[in-house]
């Protein structure tokens, strides 16, 4: 009977150990994270409310668009935007959004002082103080390279766990 128990725990063991460790090749999203696009959205409203129209410049990435972008600045032509390969950005879990600002004559923009509403506030600074509220980091506080379109909802979750096709749960959705 001892044996038996032994046996039933072992198996268990072995399961914790899959799902932990070993689950991989597990399909990547394939659009943008529900939640991140109701904030996205709501980000969007928020501003326009205060004079500010936002623009989402990229959102869902796919593995095979990072890697080409990862190339840009460096076998590409153009200058180096990420350094992140195929799988190691936030875009390509549906986790990330990228913004301009577009002025009242439709210019497209990525001016970080331009007050468009002229509250004495550059629209930008708007933009990411509201989106921190709403839970994004934004790539502008990362130390070493800054990405100041950047916006990203990682739900507490590791790139690695990510990898691993961990997604997140109710709990953490609701937390955030
Ligand atoms: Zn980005």
């Amino acid at each position: 009977m001892k044996r038996f128990w032994m046996f039933i725990c072992m198996i268990l063991i072995a399961i914790i150990i899959y799902y932990q460790y070993i689950k991989e090749d597990v399909p990547l999203p394939t659009a943008l994270h529900p939640v991140v696009e109701e904030r996205t959205n709501l980000l969007i409203q928020n501003m326009a409310d205060k004079g500010i129209t936002v623009l989402i410049t990229d959102g869902f990435r796919s593995v095979e668009e990072q890697d080409i972008l990862y190339e840009q600045g460096r076998t590409t032509e153009g200058s180096i935007v990420t350094y992140a390969k195929g799988g190691e950005s936030l875009h390509n879990f549906g986790l990330a959004v990228d913004f301009a600002l577009k002025t009242g004559s439709g210019q497209v923009i990525w001016d970080m002082e331009f007050d468009g509403n002229g509250n004495g506030v550059a629209d930008w600074m708007e933009v990411v103080e509201n989106a921190k509220e709403l839970g994004f980091e934004w790539g502008g506080d990362w130390i070493g390279f800054e990405d100041y379109p950047h916006l990203q909802l990682d739900f507490g979750l590791s790139l690695h766990e990510l990898q691993r096709g961990k997604m997140p749960s109710e709990k953490a959705l609701t937390a955030y």
